[in-house]
């Protein structure tokens, strides 16, 4: 890959202005603050606003502007890991809210924190809201990207180009929707995980629940939370393993709908009103020229990435944030201060040989990973790790973020509705977060005033 250090001027087109295109906008800024010259870029970002999937819209289907909403978040979403193993390394919570804050903070509270640190940055004049891009090509004399985009109220189209794409997209947005025999005839509703937006519209009815990870471990205790009258929670692979309050059941995979009755791979059956397809998302693409779109399942260690960042059959390309993720924020500023300096020249690619070598090395390594939650935490810490040292984002105490992930896990398997209620210590200003006096199953405020504002009172009292 030729260097930054060239005299053509340098553009950059970054896709997306959620926690992982801002990860990018940020790592420039902070680059440039240091004295570097940097590349000229522009971020398109389809919505009106940044922030990503944590700005919560109400709308499912389509946009007022016939666009695929992007939100797959929920009212009363509040955190589902501790706050303490994604807080950023250069912004700590305390930082923006002047006051330590309890550890699992509501969708509004973290769109804050995150929108926070970038608006203080001074980046959103790089930011083009109301922009979709829809296609992306590219051209092998040039070694430039034309990017297509169109603004999202007027439908006008234009185009640009680019010497490099960094595509920040996400991946929990374009929904996977398995079918099961008897869906078309069944009584009740049907909805995805991406169209749940509140728990409440399930009180008093008797919810069945697909799938074992984050989406059904939240939306079935969500639907508890607000009185659905019975839970059933429905597993392929294996069980989730919680201790479930007592109008849970847990079943095999759900085979056949006869009516209103669900019948499960054990041959045991239940009546349900509704059905939440809590079946995952897919890596969806369909802005890039297909060579260009990356093919992967969600998974650790992505298929034809180099580093986790870079496309090998394009190093040009970058993808930021594409992992199954423990680590969220923080591991996307890593990827993000590896993908700047690359483009900077501050960093070099190896040849393409070495790059499927080490792919072949990592792969190898993930596909080890002993099947427990420790192991594939430490193998996704440790990746971040290795992007951190080759770069000057700020180092933090990895084995710290370990230890909070494996205290929570210990909460969960003590009591699943109980271990949002749990303090945890900050790993980078080394604060214990004070505890939530409302226990998560009787807090309704999810409001950031209910959340912030009663701390920010009490740390002013101090
Ligand atoms: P996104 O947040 O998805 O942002 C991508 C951006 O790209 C969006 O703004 C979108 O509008 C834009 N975009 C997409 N296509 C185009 C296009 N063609 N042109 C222009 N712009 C485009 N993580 C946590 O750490 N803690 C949590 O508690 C947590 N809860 C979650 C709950 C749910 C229901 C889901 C689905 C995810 C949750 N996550 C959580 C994980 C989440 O993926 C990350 O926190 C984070 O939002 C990922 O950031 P991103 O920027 O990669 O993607
Ligand atoms: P996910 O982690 O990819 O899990 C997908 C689930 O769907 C797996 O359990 C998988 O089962 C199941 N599945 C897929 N296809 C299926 C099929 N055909 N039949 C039956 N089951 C099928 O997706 P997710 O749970 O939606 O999580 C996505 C992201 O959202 C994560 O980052 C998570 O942290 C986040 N999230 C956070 C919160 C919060 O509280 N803040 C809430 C919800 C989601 P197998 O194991 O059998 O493959």
């Amino acid at each position: 890959m030729s260097s930054f250090n060239t005299n053509k001027p340098v553009r950059v087109c970054v896709i997306g202005a959620g926690p992982s295109g801002t990860s990018v906008l940020r790592a420039f800024k902070s680059a440039e603050a240091k004295g570097a010259a940097i590349p000229e870029i522009v971020c398109y970002e389809k919505q009106d606003v940044w922030g990503g999937l944590w700005n919560y819209s109400w709308r499912t289907g389509l946009s007022m502007n016939g666009e695929p909403v992007h939100n797959s978040m929920y009212r009363h979403l509040w955190s589902n890991g501790p706050k303490e193993c994604l807080e950023f390394a250069d912004y700590s919570f305390e930082e923006h809210f002047g006051c330590a804050i309890p550890s699992f903070p509501p969708r509004e509270v973290l769109h804050d924190y995150i929108t926070g640190r970038v608006e203080k940055a001074g980046v959103k004049h790089w930011v083009q809201l109301n922009t979709a891009v829809r296609n992306t090509t590219y051209n092998e004399q040039t070694k430039q990207f034309t990017v297509t985009i169109q603004n999202t109220k007027t439908e006008q189209e234009t185009s640009s180009v680019f010497d490099y794409v960094v595509c920040c997209t996400g991946h929990f947005s374009t929904p996977n929707v398995p079918e099961f025999p008897g869906m078309h005839g069944f009584k009740g509703t049907i909805m995805h995980a991406h169209d749940f937006r509140s728990a409440e519209e399930f009180k008093g009815k008797n919810v069945l629940v697909i799938g074992t990870s984050y989406s059904a471990e939240d939306i079935a205790s969500q639907c508890y939370k607000y009185g659905a009258k019975s839970l059933t929670c429905s597993w392929r692979t294996a069980p989730m393993g919680f201790h479930w309050p007592q109008n849970f059941k847990t079943v095999p995979l759900l085979t056949r709908i006869e009516g209103s009755r669900c019948v499960f791979k054990d041959n045991t059956s239940a009546d349900i009103d509704a059905i939440i397809l809590c079946t995952g998302y897919k890596h969806h693409f369909p802005f890039l020229s297909e060579p260009l779109r990356l093919q992967t399942a969600n998974r650790l260690w992505c298929d034809s990435l180099h580093e986790g960042v870079v496309m090998m059959t394009n190093p040009r390309l970058m993808y930021i944030g594409m992992q199954d993720q423990w680590l969220t924020f923080n591991m996307f500023d890593a990827q993000a201060w590896y993908a700047r300096d690359l483009i900077l020249g501050r960093l070099s690619l190896p040849n393409q040989r070495t790059m499927a070598s080490e792919f072949r090395k990592w792969r190898a390594a993930e596909e080890a990973i002993e099947p427990t939650d420790e192991a594939n935490i430490r193998f996704q810490c440790g990746y971040t790790q290795r992007l951190i040292d080759m770069t000057d984002y700020p180092n933090f105490n990895m084995e710290g973020v370990v230890q909070t992930f494996l205290e929570w896990e210990h909460n969960k398997h003590v009591d699943i509705m109980t271990f949002r209620d749990q303090p945890h210590r900050s790993i980078m200003t080394g604060t214990l977060s004070p505890v939530h006096p409302t226990p998560w199953l009787k807090a309704t405020d999810d409001s950031i005033e209910g959340y912030v504002g009663k701390w920010k009172r009490n740390h002013n009292k101090l």
